[in-house]
């Protein structure tokens, strides 16, 4: 899914910077790299501080305008060093990060990124759903090209990392339901008093604490299946006797 993350350098004219802009990204998994109309060439700086990202380089996308980038994109988000040059939708940097990993699974998003002295025209603001603004010192609030595009590609790893460990535990984890715990508990008082662990006459006591500690364990379904099944067991074991 950040294959579906666009990282758009707007006018660049430091060749070195589409370099680290192409390391920053690949260091956090995002391998989408657009240049518009660029101002100039992919040349030896380039290469050099690409390092072992060349090939996020060599598969770069070259089109002249933004709205040719940015066509095919479900959410686009422009980053701006100026918080509210214009009155627009504003993600801080986290939200961000959370909005393009999710929507990213659903279609291509785009994170775009202005010129170095003069950063993103209006215009080209105008094209973007969001601006984004890296909350920095506001006496000094310009980051390099590059490192603003480590910053804002980092919010996107960490969100996505987030998502993945949310899907993981997600479908690893089946609780079972109210239901089928009252059910347990049920079959536990039974067993625990035909054995005479507990009396008849007060079994709440006992069974208070075992809630307690039930609650407190969570058992997943598998769980549960594995101890409504060592109560049957003993049910078993018991009336065999
Ligand atoms: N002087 C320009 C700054 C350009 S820096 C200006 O005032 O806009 C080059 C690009 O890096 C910016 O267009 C923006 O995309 C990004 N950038 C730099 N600092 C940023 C910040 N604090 N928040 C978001 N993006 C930033």
């Amino acid at each position: 899914m950040l294959n579906n993350v666009k990282v758009v350098l707007v006018g660049t004219s430091h060749s070195g910077n589409i370099g680290s802009a192409a390391r920053a990204m690949k260091v956090m998994g995002l391998t989408n790299l657009v240049l518009v109309d660029p101002k100039c060439e992919v040349d030896e700086q380039t290469m050099a501080l690409a390092a072992g990202a060349t090939d996020i380089v060599q598969n770069a996308t070259v089109v002249h305008s933004l709205e040719e980038a940015v066509a095919d994109c479900g959410l686009v988000v422009g980053s701006s060093a100026r918080s509210r040059t214009l009155d627009w939708p504003m993600l801080e940097s986290r939200e961000c990060g959370v909005q393009l990993a999710t929507e990213s699974e659903k279609h291509p998003v785009a994170l775009v990124f202005g010129r170095e002295r003069t950063g993103l025209t209006n215009d080209e603001l105008q094209t973007c759903q969001y601006h984004v603004c890296i909350p920095a010192n506001p006496e000094y609030s310009s980051l390099n090209l590059a490192m603003a595009v480590q910053t804002l590609s980092y919010e996107v790893r960490m969100a996505f990392l987030e998502r993945q460990k949310q899907d993981y535990s997600e479908s690893d984890e089946d609780y079972p339901r109210h239901k089928e715990l009252e059910l347990f508990y049920q079959h536990l008082e039974k067993v625990i008093t035909d054995t005479q662990f507990i009396s008849r006459d007060k079994p709440n006591l006992v069974m208070n604490k075992m809630r307690r500690l039930f609650s407190r364990a969570r058992p997943e379904n598998q769980e549960l299946n594995i101890l409504r099944g060592v109560l049957t067991s003993i049910e078993k074991s018991v009336k065999s006797k």
